[in-house]
């Protein structure tokens, strides 16, 4: 479903993403883990084109990411993006947060949109939120409503940065119990995060990155019983 070859990224002259080549399967769960500033966001972000890149192919969907104009938009549109922060409309209610994307982008008519929203905001447990606004609930609510509104543009593949890591510990679970459910429901799902429990228990695969290059991509019972690189191993020996 996604496909990276050769993919150079530079910021001026730092070479953020070196010769990436990562595939990512329908259904399949990846979750990209690794030391800060080596590029695992901005990785994340070249899928939906938030980021440019020097070189390389991206192909979403069988077809190569277009650089702008209104195939991009529509592209971006089969990609759901939930971030570390939530980015609601804080003067819109929860139910209207998770409508717009569907009126504007998608171009569903309003009750149409507000039933997909409603049914979304009870599979995240928020049904009883709907008519609140953002700031009347918890950071953990919060994600789970951003997590509603990507769903809402019924995307293929869902890219998470980091969801859990400005919530307060006990909110954590409730996200990824989220996920998890999404994961098993078959989605295709990218997620960045320092979440080891998640990793083990719901990734196909984990993608190690380090320096800007991926340094292992192996499924979770092997990279985390048998790191190969020092790099991994030195990096799991500061976290676990
Ligand atoms: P973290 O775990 O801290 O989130 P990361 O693995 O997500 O780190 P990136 O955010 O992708 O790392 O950053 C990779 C490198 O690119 C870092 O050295 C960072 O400083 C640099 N970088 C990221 N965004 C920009 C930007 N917009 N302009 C210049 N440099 C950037
Ligand atoms: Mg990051």
């Amino acid at each position: 479903l996604i496909e990276l070859h050769g993919v150079n990224k530079h910021f001026g002259a730092l070479h953020v993403l070196r010769d990436i080549e990562l595939t990512v399967g329908r259904g399949e769960v990846v979750v990209i883990i690794g030391p800060s500033g080596g590029g695992k966001s901005t990785l994340i972000r070249t899928i939906n084109r938030l980021e440019t890149v020097q070189s390389g192919s991206i192909v979403v969907d069988g077809r190569p990411l277009p650089a702008e104009g209104k195939e991009l938009a529509r592209l971006r549109a089969e990609v759901g993006m939930v971030f570390q922060s939530f980015n609601l409309f804080a003067h819109r209610t929860v139910v209207a947060n998770v409508m717009l994307g569907q009126t504007k982008v998608r171009r569903r008519g309003k009750q149409d949109a507000e039933r997909r929203a409603l049914e979304l905001l009870d599979r995240v447990g928020l049904a009883d939120q709907a008519g609140k606004f953002p700031a009347q609930l918890s950071g953990g609510q919060q994600q789970r409503v951003a997590i509603a509104r990507a769903l809402a543009m019924d995307p293929q593949v869902m890219l998470f940065d980091e969801p859990t890591s400005a919530l307060d510990p006990e909110m954590i679970n409730e996200v990824l119990e989220v996920m998890r459910q999404l994961a098993q429901e078959g989605m295709t799902m990218v997620v960045v995060t320092h979440e080891m429990g998640f990793a083990r228990s719901a990734a196909n695969r984990v993608v190690f990155m380090a320096d800007g290059r991926i340094v292992e991509d192996r499924p979770p019972e092997e990279f985390f019983s048998a790191p190969e690189s020092e790099r991994a191993k030195d990096f799991l020996s500061k976290i676990l």
